[in-house]
């Protein structure tokens, strides 16, 4: 069976309208690698046997950990749940677990809170000082969707792009992630491709890669 940890909150933030991050003490010997999950779920009798899937985002010599979800209060379940807690309330996690690890330099492409698991790969590159010559594609339907732009503009500098599909004008691109847009954010050392993002976003995305010529065994993805 998974062990399981029972972890209390140190502190929350929306950083977005429907996005919040959440703190919360780490156990004693616990590590994941930048890029995995966990199932996790809140620690009381009515939630929890409710659990979901959510990624680190931290780094794994931070003495938290860190969780970035979107709320989807229309569902009425656990995310919904996860907008009310507080500091000092449990969550239940189990052992670290998922498919996308660094792999080397390349491409990521984002969509909404699929770029959960890059955040974490980011910051720990960023860390050691290796993160130049990696670029992101970050797609949103708004800016006001935009996980983390200000810490993301800073790791990357001109190396990210964000893309909105429902709002046209400022420093933004408009529309989806075309195989155009790939191309133009492809340089000739890049071998590698990182995708996360809703499946539609990922079909998509996936096909304009196979299109292109581009060998399936270089793309990391995780839907
Ligand atoms: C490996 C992995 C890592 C993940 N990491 C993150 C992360 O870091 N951050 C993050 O925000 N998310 C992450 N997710 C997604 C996250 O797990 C889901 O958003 C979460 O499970 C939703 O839980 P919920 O209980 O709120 O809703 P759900 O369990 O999805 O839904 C509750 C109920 O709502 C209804 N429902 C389901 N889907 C819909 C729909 N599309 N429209 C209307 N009603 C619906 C159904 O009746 C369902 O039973 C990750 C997923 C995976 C697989």
């Amino acid at each position: 069976m998974m062990k399981s940890y029972v972890v209390s909150i140190l502190e929350t933030k929306m950083l977005t309208h429907d996005v919040i991050q959440i703190r919360t003490e780490k156990p004693v010997g616990y590590s994941f690698e930048p890029g995995q999950a966990t199932d996790l779920a809140i620690y009381n009798k009515a939630w929890q046997q409710e659990k979901r899937p959510f990624t680190f985002t931290g780094t794994p010599d931070d003495a938290y950990l860190e969780f970035i979800i979107k709320i989807y209060a229309a569902r009425h379940g656990v995310t919904d749940q996860l907008r009310r807690v507080h500091p000092g309330d449990l969550l239940l996690i189990g052992e670290p677990w998922g498919a996308i690890q660094y792999n080397g330099k390349g491409l990521f492409i984002a969509g909404g809170a699929g770029i959960t698991p890059f955040i974490s790969i980011f910051r720990q590159l960023a860390k050691q000082d290796v993160l130049a010559g990696n670029r992101l594609v970050f797609a949103n339907k708004t800016s006001e969707d935009i996980i983390l732009e200000a810490e993301l503009d800073r790791l990357l500098g001109r190396n990210v792009v964000h893309i909105l599909s429902n709002e046209m004008g400022g420093r933004y691109k408009a529309g989806f992630v075309t195989a155009a847009l790939i191309r133009e954010n492809i340089s000739d050392k890049q071998d590698r491709f990182y995708l996360c993002g809703p499946p539609p976003m990922m079909t998509g995305v996936l096909g304009a890669l196979v299109a292109m010529g581009i060998d399936e065994k270089a793309v990391t993805i995780e839907i």
